[in-house]
């Protein structure tokens, strides 16, 4: 009898995405229905790897006999809820990256492996099946193993916390599942219900504007809100008591925050307000607590979740609000791999989860504004200081002409003096990291070059090294000059390192506390020094801008920044839109809590009319300049671009491949412009020549369009040697 199969045994086919660097998805199969958004383990060149059901393939692009099975399915329930899953497949597209990158980014790496969606316990549990005489007879010559199986005929199952409390010991353990009596079991943790969350009431009293700005939220809309709010003005106290009506819905809250600023007093401070836990998603926590973090925002456990970029893919079971804090800070743009913006896609993930969305800042971003002049961002405003301290006031310090070193003049020194004796703490920014930025040879001007990048090596005093800053590669410092052979080296300009050491000469009865990427490799040792500045000992805070991003230090009466012009002549068409942050961010760090705040700005005046318009000015009307500006260069906002960098090991090569590209490129879309290809300043870095075309088009449908064709071009001719990468909304050109 011919026998046919029924319809439940033929195979079905569906899209996997995976994480390798490749564009689309790939085809399994497998025999029975899965929903959208599983995990499942799959062949993958020889390799197993795990990936996401993204949808089921009617019409597989290749021979069904060719395709292969899926290996086993992780998860009963899709791993992602269906807005965050919706954000991923829309970052894909619009930032034109790898689907299965995407997803790769947006968990954590034990879940991105595999780990289950659910905290479990391990308990040891009975698994003899015969009765209770017949089993004991097994182990009657072993009096521990025998008590051990009564324990657990008598309990079922024994925690870990049972086992090491009997004094179990692992051998009786072991041998009891040898025999076939017991067995481990994992089990899904319960989630300790939250309860009704009814935060403590607050003492502090809102101020009328930040009543306001609380009130204009609507917490059941997708509207994002430009919080924008002086320096002082109090915004905290407006995320919390958004945060604390979300809270009291039995909904749970985002905050995102720059990199550096999320310490342990961040995390102290919410959870002082509202009496519960707060969760930390950062990329210094190990594999294990983070994935612990996402479980509980996941299940809806955790009521405050904290992050910093990639915690923007943090699903929620309730969500109710996401805040973006100091929105204009750069680490909410990925660098590297999957460019995306943490800050641009908590809007679009506000609309789709139906949530405010607040960016907050003293200092916002054009784009930001931009979008509030354009109807789509409604703009909150707090323009008042909220205890009515009085704004830091600026004052310009020409640096005389023949002086060559950044270091303060005596006027800046009693400045500080006057300062610290008085009790209370000074701040100098110098953005300039190491020693000295130039090692020189005064007899032969030779000077320490990186021989992988066009850059200067950097003097770093305490490693006795010549670092590169670009690259990270460490050299000795030469006794000689390699050149000249003569003993006539020298540390030319000032580094953080270097000001440390003066001003602890200077001033040798005050701590001096260096903030900048050197110091702060260790998060315990950032935590430390933000602890120590916030006792309010009189010292001096020296750093560089990574001292301004969003730390709350009570006892700062002056600021310096030192040699503010050298951001203003940068190249890069967004220089002075954060030299302008950079120098209100710092400012603002002093004056607070009733204590008037001086700031001055050391400049050489190269462009003090940049600076005397953001002096005389207040921010808001200092960027409406610079947005008229760039409307009329057409230059973002009023243009989108996306960058498509090239990189190969040889000179010329990248510039190559993508001349050949562009040669082969037709230009049809009068709305949009192709560039290059250029080399960047820096041309050569980390051994690699690098090439760029530069896109800007007056829409975003059409620089899309353009990116993708190149895209695909560029994926259908790959050359091994040549690496390349896209970069929508590019954020650094160089
Ligand atoms: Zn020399
Ligand atoms: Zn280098």
């Amino acid at each position: 009898m011919h026998m046919t199969p029924t319809k439940s045994a033929e195979p079905k086919f569906y899209n996997i995405a995976l994480p390798v660097p490749l564009h689309g998805t790939f085809e399994y199969r497998h025999p029975t229905d899965l929903s959208i958004g599983l995990r499942v383990k799959v062949p993958f060149s020889g390799r197993e790897l795990v990936g996401i059901v993204i949808s089921r393939c009617l019409q597989p692009s290749t021979a069904p006999q060719k395709i292969k099975s899926i290996l086993s399915i992780i998860d009963s329930e899709p791993v992602l809820p269906q807005a965050i899953f919706d954000l991923c497949r829309w970052s894909a597209q619009y930032y034109l990256h790898p689907l299965g990158e995407v997803f790769a980014a947006a968990l954590p790496s034990k879940i991105k492996q595999g780990a289950g969606l659910y905290q479990t316990t391990r308990t040891l549990a009975l698994a003899s099946t015969e009765p209770r005489p017949i089993a004991e007879a097994h182990v009657k010559r072993s009096p521990m193993q025998l008590a051990l199986l009564r324990a657990l005929f008598e309990h079922t199952a024994l925690s870990r916390g049972d086992l090491k409390q009997g004094q179990w010991s692992s051998a009786i353990i072991k041998a009891l599942i040898d025999k076939g009596l017991a067995c481990w079991q994992e089990n899904i943790e319960a989630n300790p219900d939250p309860g009704p969350h009814d935060p403590p009431n607050s003492a502090i009293q809102p101020t009328l504007e930040q009543q306001l700005a609380i009130d204009s939220v609507e917490l059941n809309s997708h509207k994002t809100y430009l919080l924008y709010g002086v320096t002082g003005s109090g915004k905290t106290e407006v995320y919390l008591r958004l945060i604390d009506q979300v809270l009291r819905a039995g909904r749970q809250a985002l905050i995102l925050v720059p990199e550096i600023a999320l310490t342990p007093q961040t995390l102290t401070r919410f959870e002082q307000r509202f009496g519960r836990p707060v969760v930390a998603l950062h990329s210094n926590l190990t594999d294990q607590k983070r994935s612990e973090h996402w479980r509980q925002a996941r299940s809806g456990q955790a009521p405050i979740i904290i992050g910093t970029r990639s915690a923007i893919f943090t699903p929620l079971a309730r969500p109710g609000i996401i805040i973006v804090d100091e929105e204009h800070d750069s680490s909410y743009k990925q660098q590297d791999g999957f460019h995306y913006s943490a800050r641009d896609l908590a809007s679009v993930r506000g609309v789709a989860e139906n949530i405010p969305v607040i960016l907050g800042s003293a200092t916002p971003s054009l784009e930001s504004l931009h979008n509030v002049t354009s109807g789509k961002y409604t703009q909150l405003l707090l323009q008042s200081r909220a205890n009515g301290a009085a704004r830091e006031r600026y004052e310009i310090a020409p640096i005389p002409e023949n002086q060559k070193d950044a270091l303060p003049d005596n006027r800046l020194f009693d400045a500080m003096a006057e300062t610290l004796d008085r009790g209370e703490q000074v701040l100098v920014m110098r953005n300039r990291r190491g020693y000295a930025p130039v090692l020189f040879c005064s007899n032969c001007r030779w000077i320490a070059q990186c021989n992988a990048c066009d850059a200067r090596l950097t003097v770093h005093k305490q490693t006795k090294g010549l670092k590169c800053h670009h690259c990270g590669q460490q050299h000795p410092i030469p006794n000689h000059c390699p050149a000249c052979q003569q003993s006539s080296l020298l540390p030319v300009g000032d580094g953080t390192q270097r000001l440390q050491e003066t001003f602890q000469n200077r001033f040798p009865n005050y701590p001096v506390i260096r903030i900048d990427s050197d110091s702060t490799q260790q998060r315990a040792a950032l935590t430390q020094m933000i602890d120590s500045i916030q006792q309010g000992n009189p010292s001096i805070l020296l750093g560089t801008q990574l001292i301004a991003k969003g730390h709350h230090f009570p006892n700062v009466t002056l600021a310096i920044i030192l040699e503010v012009d050298q951001g203003f002549l940068s190249a890069d068409f967004r220089a002075t839109e954060r030299t302008a942050q950079l120098i209100l961010q710092t400012g603002g760090r002093s004056g607070r809590e009733n204590l008037p705040g001086k700031v001055y700005l050391s400049s050489r005046l190269q462009a003090l009319p940049e600076l005397r318009a953001l002096l005389k000015n207040d921010y808001l009307a200092f960027s409406k300049n610079l947005l008229a500006q760039r409307k009329t260069y057409q230059l973002p906002p009023f243009t989108y671009q996306g960058l498509l960098r090239a990189d190969a090991r040889r000179p010329q090569q990248a510039d190559q491949y993508l001349r050949q590209l562009l040669s082969q490129y037709q230009a049809l879309d009068p709305d949009c412009e192709v560039l290059g290809p250029t080399s960047p300043i820096m041309e050569q870095r980390a051994g690699w020549y690098r090439s760029q075309l530069l896109v800007t088009a007056k829409t975003r449908q059409s620089r899309h369009r353009a990116l993708k064709q190149l895209s695909e071009h560029l994926s259908q001719h790959r050359q091994p040697a040549v690496r390349w990468s896209i970069d929508v909304d590019p954020v650094d050109l160089f």
